[in-house]
């Protein structure tokens, strides 16, 4: 038997669960689904048993996106976080390995659905390159996004959730295009790190689905908060009015920034699990 186990928490805090081992099946997904719904350049995602699966707090404030008639993507109601997928067909549950806390016994193997990963991330590690699901199969059957993405209107940049319902666009080039890899980040997307652009507020707009947004400050932080559709959970595009910027994760984009990240900051607390294997210059905190 695994002595691994680990405790999940969305980024609020209100959904609270823990895993048993033996983690299995760890490996990255770049496919524009959970690019979407992560907010992030990359989704990861761990299996383990389902009779090792307990919720321990906020059962009752999930969200719920069918991303196929298949694959449900819950989400925290309060925060956005992505919860964890149970599948009784294969007697698993697969969980986000961004909100994880504990000694999985075990590291990502492989890159999937590459065939469709953003243009402005480039993989530099090692592991195994799959252009959808890896070859063992098992796996519900690939769904594209289902949808049409919208165009940018002339100079503009443009994102969306991954139903559709929320839609924004800038003018210009961004500010700046950093990997965050905080544990705020880290918990708030879901994921290894973010990616996240910033514009100056008066370039950004909404072009869609405003209303749907719900903005989440995290307590007692400075600045730090998410916003993600209320009909599927993704994470858009937030409104920071004190920095008067617009904080994008590049994640959510539909066309190409021109831009590419430039550092990775926070690594003094990146996740254990995950290598930074470019050549991009790396701070433990944020530099000046
Ligand atoms: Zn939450
Ligand atoms: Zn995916
Ligand atoms: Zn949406």
């Amino acid at each position: 038997m695994s002595e691994h186990h680990a405790t999940g928490s969305c980024l609020c805090g209100t959904v609270r669960y823990e895993l048993r081992g033996p983690f299995s099946h760890m490996g990255h997904c770049h496919c524009s689904i959970c690019r979407k719904h992560h907010g992030a350049p990359f989704a990861t995602f761990v299996a383990s048993p389902l009779d090792g699966y307990r919720v321990l707090s906020g059962s009752g404030n999930a969200g719920r996106y069918d991303s196929s008639p298949v694959w449900h993507r819950p989400f925290c109601l309060t925060c956005g976080s992505v919860l964890p997928t149970l599948m009784p067909e294969h007697g698993l549950v697969v969980g986000p390995a961004g909100n994880l806390e504990g000694d999985l016994g075990t590291r990502p193997a492989m890159h999937m659905f590459v065939g469709s990963k953003a243009p402005w991330y480039e993989i530099t590690d090692g592991l195994p390159q799959h252009d959808a699901y890896p070859p063992d199969g098992g796996l519900p059957e690939a769904q594209p996004l289902g949808r049409a993405l919208l165009a940018p209107s002339p100079g503009c940049t443009s994102g969306s959730c991954a139903c559709g319902k929320v839609a924004f666009e800038y003018s210009g080039a961004p500010l700046r295009m950093l990997n965050c890899h905080c544990s705020r980040c880290r918990r708030g997307r879901s994921a290894a790190h973010t990616t996240n652009i910033f514009v100056p507020l008066d370039r950004f707009r909404f072009t869609r689905g405003e209303d749907l947004v719900r903005d989440f400050r995290l307590p007692g932080a400075r600045f730090f908060g998410v916003a993600f559709c209320t009909a599927c959970g993704s994470d858009v595009a937030r409104k920071s009015v004190e920095r008067q910027a617009a904080v994008i994760p590049a994640g959510s984009l539909d066309s190409d920034p021109g831009m590419r990240p430039t550092a990775h900051i926070y690594v003094g607390s990146k996740a254990a699990w995950f290598d930074i294997t470019d050549a991009l210059p790396q701070f433990a905190e944020m530099p000046d």
